[in-house]
């Protein structure tokens, strides 16, 4: 897996990506406005240029982005539903604007009606949204959920029933956040609950569909449905845990991100040191010396 983190954007889009090379990060998340209003001034060609030039010359790291906390997909409320329909049209103008691929959305919460009329509320507006935005290149990661009041999500099943019901995987993925995962009540800290868990996300949703992690430990013991993040090896699921997740070849090329803020300072200590519990990327621990796997292609 690729380490990297969520950075902020204080000074400037373009900000970002200078501050995840400074940190070692191997990919990196961002807010691409406020996370906490409804609406933004729309991104300046300006801005656009600066993002898109510090990205160029800072490794061209994998990039998403997490959209606006305020939307809610799974509302019964069709105005509620509608802005954020909005919104996340919106964002990924701009996540396509800066040439971003994913910008990561929870389901949201179904406020009561239940779980089969809130899926089919957000596989509606899923829809909708890809819709409005046909065309684009950036698409949308359902991220997984702790479950948390009537939030969907936790479950697999929710996730697959989406991406199923929607049916378009180039524009329609899946984000795994651990500590939401874990705190839903899947086992990721045992060798064999994390075997299990993922032969029954393969089978349910397929690896394939999955694009990033979210790598955060869990404050909160696993089932408490409460979403607390910490860093690696610092919560319930624990450093061994997170080194076979890591490790784990399926993963090789995927975006992991650790959201967690904390000082500058920090990051530029704990980067490296999840690095190094990872190892190098399986890809160069595998080549042989001499590029013998290259000529035998
Ligand atoms: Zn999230
Ligand atoms: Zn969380």
């Amino acid at each position: 897996m690729l380490i990297g983190a969520h950075v902020s954007v204080q000074g400037g889009l373009h900000q970002s990506p200078i501050r995840a090379a400074r940190y070692g990060c191997e990919c990196f998340q961002i807010f691409s406005r406020n996370q906490m209003r409804w609406t933004s001034p729309s991104l300046s060609e300006e801005k656009i240029h600066l993002f898109r030039k510090a990205w160029m010359d800072n490794g061209r790291l994998p990039v998403l982005i997490h959209d606006i906390y305020l939307v809610n997909l799974s509302s019964p409320d069709e105005a509620r539903r509608s802005k954020s329909c909005l919104a996340v049209v919106e964002e990924l103008h701009r996540a396509e604007a800066l040439g971003i691929r994913w910008v990561a959305i929870h389901p949201g919460s179904h406020l009561g009606t239940g779980e089969a009329a809130g899926l089919s509320f957000c596989s509606d507006s899923l829809s909708r949204i890809l819709k409005k935005t046909a065309g684009c290149q950036a698409g949308i990661l359902i991220e997984t959920t702790t479950g948390q009041g009537h939030d969907l999500g936790h479950r697999l099943e929710h996730l697959a029933f989406l991406l199923t019901r929607v049916n378009n995987p180039e524009r329609l993925a899946v984000c795994a956040d651990t500590c939401h995962m874990f705190a839903a009540g899947y086992d990721l800290k045992s060798k064999k609950g994390a075997e299990v868990l993922w032969r029954e996300f393969d089978s349910l949703i397929g690896l394939a569909h999955l694009k990033a992690f979210h790598i955060n430990d869990s404050i909160r013991e696993r089932g408490s449905r409460v979403d607390r993040h910490t860093f690696i090896g610092e919560g319930q699921i624990g450093g061994a845990a997170f080194r076979r997740l890591l490790r784990d070849e399926r993963f090789t090329k995927l975006p992991g991100i650790m959201e967690i803020p904390r000082s500058e300072n920090e990051f530029v200590e704990i980067i490296p040191r999840i690095k190094k519990l990872r190892g190098a990327p399986a890809s160069r621990r595998m080549q042989p010396i001499g590029g013998a796997r290259r000529l035998s292609k």
